[in-house]
């Protein structure tokens, strides 16, 4: 299987049928059977976004993943896009609300559709 790090994300990204996924949520569905959810979030419980071995994530509800985030692992951002976890460059942490260039694009159409028809 072909394997690819992306240098903004610092996600790891497989090809799956042509399609980039994340490697931990494929991971996760593989072990679960089933796709996940879009409210259902990967956590990564050493905080370390890298490290994709099965013991080390865990299925949380979106609340809750928000709530792990602003205690234990406040330096490890979730992507507002997305909800993965991330680590923001040092000097964008405040400003950088997503993981990756694709989710500040998704972020960037919505927020102006949201402008535009007043959502
Ligand atoms: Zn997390
Ligand atoms: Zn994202």
């Amino acid at each position: 299987m072909e394997k690819q790090l992306s240098s903004h994300t610092r996600t790891r990204l497989i090809n799956r049928n042509g399609k980039k996924v994340r490697e931990h949520r494929w991971l996760m569905e593989q072990q679960l059977g089933r796709e996940l959810l879009p409210r259902e979030h990967v956590h990564h419980i050493n905080g370390n976004p890298l490290d994709n071995a099965l013991d080390n994530l865990v299925v949380l509800d979106c609340k809750v993943h928000m709530n792990f985030h602003n205690g234990r692992y406040s330096e490890v951002k979730i992507c507002e896009v997305c909800g993965d976890d991330y680590i923001a460059k040092p000097h964008k942490r405040k400003r950088q609300k997503c993981c990756s260039p694709e989710c500040a694009n998704r972020l960037r159409a919505y927020n102006m559709a949201k402008t535009r028809y007043g959502w």
